[in-house]
């Protein structure tokens, strides 16, 4: 991780599960972290729990990543205070259940600004601070194994319908990046995390007493996020697939 060091990592969806711990986990290893997010007393309660010596490295923006000029202002705020981006890691996410076909179609249009449009604006901006920096930095999704080829939703868990297909254009989101980016020449890296089920407050609690002990914990993903960086600047993790051992989805 050492040409990380002081870098600038921004994390959206900080506030809570796999965000904050994935912000825990790049503050200890020595980045500035950008935490946003809507729940600021979230993140500042995060940022009061690290320990002293990497407090200074969290920092935090309050930002509705569905908005676009909300991420505008956010990122303007990164480069004049930090003084651009070098890892994004795409976060932010939310789920509302329903029959795709009977739900409200504002609901559906919730999953999409945010779980998809959110990310997109913030890839384009942190792509751009990049490459006007000329910095092999790393954009990297938090997706799904709802956003995985072969993917085969529960008929009897609803929870996940419209979030599925949010999920499965992240997908392709990230191979678009990724070939643009070779196309440009660029060093810049793109990733994609999947994890099936995690125990984090996104979870219905029901579902949560459904899976008992078969569930990953934040940390478990915060962890692949890191490997994924760690890798040297030749080598590029394009998919890690995880899943608690014993989930059947
Ligand atoms: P949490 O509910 O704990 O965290 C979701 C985070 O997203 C919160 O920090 C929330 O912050 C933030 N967020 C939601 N909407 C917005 C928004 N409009 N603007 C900015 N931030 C937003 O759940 P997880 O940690 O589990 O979710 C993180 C990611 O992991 C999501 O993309 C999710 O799809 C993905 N994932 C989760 C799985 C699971 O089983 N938990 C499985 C597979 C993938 P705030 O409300 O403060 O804005």
């Amino acid at each position: 991780m050492d040409r990380w060091q002081n870098r600038v990592a921004v994390i959206s969806g900080a506030s809570s599960g796999i965000g904050a711990a994935c912000a825990r986990l790049l503050v200890a290893a020595g980045l500035q972290v950008v935490g946003l997010a809507r729940r600021t007393d979230r993140l500042e309660q995060l940022r009061q729990s690290l320990p002293a010596e990497q407090r200074m490295r969290f920092h935090q923006h309050k930002c509705d990543v569905s908005q676009e000029l909300q991420v505008d202002t956010a990122f303007e705020w990164i480069e004049k205070e930090l003084g651009g981006i070098d890892v994004l890691i795409n976060n932010a996410g939310i789920v509302l259940g329903g029959q795709l076909i009977d739900m409200p179609t504002k609901d559906i249009n919730n999953i999409l600004q945010t779980n998809l449009m959110g990310s997109i604006y913030c890839t384009k901006l942190a792509a751009s601070s990049m490459r006007r920096r000329q910095v092999a930095g790393h954009l990297i999704f938090v997706n799904s194994t709802a956003g995985v080829a072969g993917y085969k939703p529960d008929p009897a868990d609803e929870s996940l319908n419209a979030y599925t297909p949010s999920k499965f254009a992240l997908t392709a989101v990230q191979e678009i990046c990724r070939q643009e980016l070779i196309n440009q020449g660029s060093k810049i890296k793109t990733t994609s995390i999947n994890p099936g089920w995690v125990a984090t407050e996104i979870v219905p609690d029901e579902t949560k007493a459904k899976l008992g002990e078969v569930i990953l914990q934040a940390d478990d993903v915060a962890q692949a996020v890191l490997y994924a960086l760690s890798t040297p600047p030749h080598t590029q993790v394009e998919q890690i697939t995880l899943r608690a051992v014993g989930e059947y989805f």
